[in-house]
């Protein structure tokens, strides 16, 4: 990151006041409402996210969780909160949050332009839906906010020179084994079974002018709480959306383990301490229902629709790893 860079992040109170960063607000704040505005159209309840909790999201690749003290007990901050949507999809079976995270993301990730460590997602589950489906209503919602912005943003758009297409549905899907294969072509290695590295990802999205999904994605790659195809237990019913243009992932989501016995062998296998997820465990021997939900990244989705080079422009107050910033 460059000094220039870095002191503009610090002098964020004047850097707020230039005429592009008015134009993000506003079109960001039209985003959110946009999204609302669908999810309520098709039967979400909004809850209110959880902030801290005695567990959080272990699957964050590579970026460190951050603990506090609460009464003497270990909590952390949330990463995600998608422990908690397993629980609340007990009562309410279409609910969605616009929930803040926080991940102290490894300091080579500012080079991506796509990483903070505060940001929020418009996370969402339903009760008894399948990967499928939610990969359906992911298209859905994508093309209606970007169909809405061209309406109500066209004069910001404009002066952010930021000419929008509405994608044709259904989006491109690639398998996991496919998109390594691709990778393969552009001399850019992945082992089966990692994740796929952020400049790979980086590339894939060059190479595409509409976003597409990335399925499937191999058991030792994710958290132990998706869930395993039946007729083949190495792979996930699992998604990401990778935007156009090299602005890369823009969702992660899919179906969930609900059963007890099979998430703590999983949690087993991924070598997670089982006695730090009481509540939890708890919960599952209760019973809850399969879902599959996803979150979208708000940052990363601004960035995408103003046309962004970096994603500190595209919130108020940008937390960058290893930044001191306002
Ligand atoms: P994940 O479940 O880790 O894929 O996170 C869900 C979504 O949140 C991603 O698809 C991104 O849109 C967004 N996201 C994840 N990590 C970050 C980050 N460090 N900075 C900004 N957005 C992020
Ligand atoms: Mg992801």
């Amino acid at each position: 990151m460059s000094l220039e860079a870095i002191e503009s992040l610090n002098r964020r109170y004047l850097t707020l006041r230039n005429a592009e960063a008015v134009r993000v607000l506003k079109i960001q704040d039209e985003i959110v409402s946009e999204i609302r505005g669908f999810l309520k159209r098709e039967g979400f309840v909004e809850i209110l996210a959880p902030i801290i909790g005695p567990v959080t999201d272990p699957g964050i690749r590579g970026a460190k969780q951050v603990s506090i003290d609460y009464y003497g007990a270990n909590f952390k901050i949330m990463s995600s909160m998608i422990l908690y949507k397993q629980m609340v999809i007990t009562s309410l079976p279409k609910i969605f949050a616009l929930s803040p995270n926080i991940r102290l993301e490894p300091l080579e990730t500012v080079k991506t332009r796509r990483h903070l460590t505060e940001f929020r997602q418009m996370d969402l589950e339903v009760a008894n839906a399948t990967y499928m489906d939610m990969m359906d209503l992911g298209e859905r919602m994508f093309c209606h906010v970007i169909t809405k912005m061209k309406q109500t943003c066209s004069k910001e758009l404009r002066e952010q020179k930021r000419i929008l297409k509405v994608p044709r549905r259904p989006f491109k899907r690639y398998t996991y084994k496919e998109a390594i294969e691709i990778l393969e072509n552009l001399e850019i290695c992945v082992k089966y079974g990692l994740e796929i590295p952020w400049d790979g990802e980086e590339a894939l999205s060059k190479i595409h002018s509409e976003p597409f999904w990335i399925t499937d994605y191999p058991v030792t790659a994710r958290g132990f709480y998706y869930m395993e195809h039946e007729d083949n237990p190495t792979i996930l019913k699992d998604f990401d959306l990778i935007y156009p243009e090299g602005f890369g992932e823009a969702i992660s989501g899919g179906e969930r383990e609900y059963r007890y016995d099979k998430i703590v062998e999983r949690m087993r296998r991924s070598r997670e301490n089982i006695s730090d997820y009481g509540w939890y465990l708890d919960m599952l021997r209760s019973g809850i229902p399969l879902s599959a939900g996803f979150g979208i990244g708000v940052e990363r989705l601004t960035r995408f629709i103003c046309g962004l080079e970096n994603i500190w422009d595209a919130v108020p107050f940008p937390r960058v790893a290893g930044v001191h910033s306002p």
